[in-house]
């Protein structure tokens, strides 16, 4: 199929692309990396009036260390990511998840903003934003705000985006020394979206985990803090002998649905595999 008819522009400042959505409101849409729009106008899954291009707004660009928060801009694409010396001493969770989201050709062109605002519940980064408490900051001709990602995800494919603003850039809290990362995701073939996946932040007293973080996507609607099961783990020995107790747990966060070739019950017990296994991986000794 091919899109149904639409206008373009190509605004030249942030400001000019803030009037072009306040005027045209739920008729524009914003074109970033096109890694999903793209696809979505060609199915006439979306027909807006006007496709509002932001791909030349520069500063919308970059990675930087500021204080104890790297700030990402929301055009930078997927494989700047991957490839930055910040992220990976900083942000490892992020560097070992880009790895899984598609192929090269598509985190070439793919953004981490447009990641975000597409808000696939099968995606990697938002389940990673809200494991790492991360914000997302908003602007439009009223101003910025900033707003926690666990509250930008609202809905499947919902976020808090009004249709006037953009996502200009997300702020993440650099990894403290004391905590690692879990990140492991199943998928048919690599690259291709998740059928389950975790992400999240551990701290261990020695064995012990005193502190736990988890995120879920692929078997989620939407991105959010796994609260029930991150309680259950705290002050759990590694390795975990078992997924009993995280099968009980996870079903308090998690409400997977039968989808061809995988019922909701795999579902629920693959992430709760997946769990173990990886939290049994930070222990080098212990068997998965
Ligand atoms: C074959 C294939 C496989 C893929 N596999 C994966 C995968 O495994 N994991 C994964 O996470 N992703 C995957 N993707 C999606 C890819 O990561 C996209 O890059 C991403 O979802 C959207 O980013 P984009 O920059 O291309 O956004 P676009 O496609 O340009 O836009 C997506 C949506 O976000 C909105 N938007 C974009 N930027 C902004 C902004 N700054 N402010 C407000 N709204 C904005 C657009 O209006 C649109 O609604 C895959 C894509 C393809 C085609």
């Amino acid at each position: 199929m091919k899109p149904a008819k639409f206008r373009y522009a190509r605004p030249s400042s942030i400001e000019e692309a803030y009037e072009l959505l306040e005027r045209y409101g739920e008729e524009a849409q914003v074109l970033a990396g096109g890694q999903s729009l793209l696809a979505g106008l060609s199915m006439r899954l979306a027909t807006p009036e006007v496709l509002v291009d932001i791909g030349s707004l520069n500063s919308l660009s970059g990675i930087a260390l500021q204080d104890e928060e790297v700030v990402i801009g929301t055009l930078t694409r997927h494989t700047t990511v991957l490839n930055s010396p910040v992220i990976h001493q900083y942000l490892p969770l992020f560097a070992e998840a880009i790895s899984h989201v598609g192929h090269v050709g598509i985190r070439n062109r793919g953004t981490f903003g447009g990641s975000l605002a597409y808000a696939d519940p099968a995606a990697e980064l938002p389940a990673c934003v809200v494991a790492h408490g991360a914000s997302v900051v908003l602007g439009g001709r009223h101003g910025r705000r900033r707003v926690k990602a666990d509250a930008f995800f609202t809905g499947l494919m919902q976020t808090a985006l009004r249709p006037s603003e953009l996502i200009l850039e997300v702020c993440i809290p650099v990894r403290r020394a004391a905590q690692t990362h879990v990140f492991a995701e199943l998928a048919r073939r690599h690259g291709d979206f998740a059928l389950v996946g975790v992400a999240g932040l551990i701290t261990l007293d020695g064995d012990s985990i005193s502190e736990a973080r988890l995120s879920y996507f692929g078997c989620v609607d939407q991105a959010a803090v796994a609260r029930d099961t991150s309680a259950a783990l705290v002050g759990r020995a590694l390795p975990l002998a078992s997924t009993e107790e995280l099968v009980k747990a996870l079903g308090g966060d998690i409400r997977p649905t039968d989808s061809p070739g995988m019922r909701a019950a795999t579902k629920l017990e693959l992430a709760a595999v997946m769990t173990r296994r990886a939290l049994n991986a930070l222990q080098p000794s212990a068997s998965p």
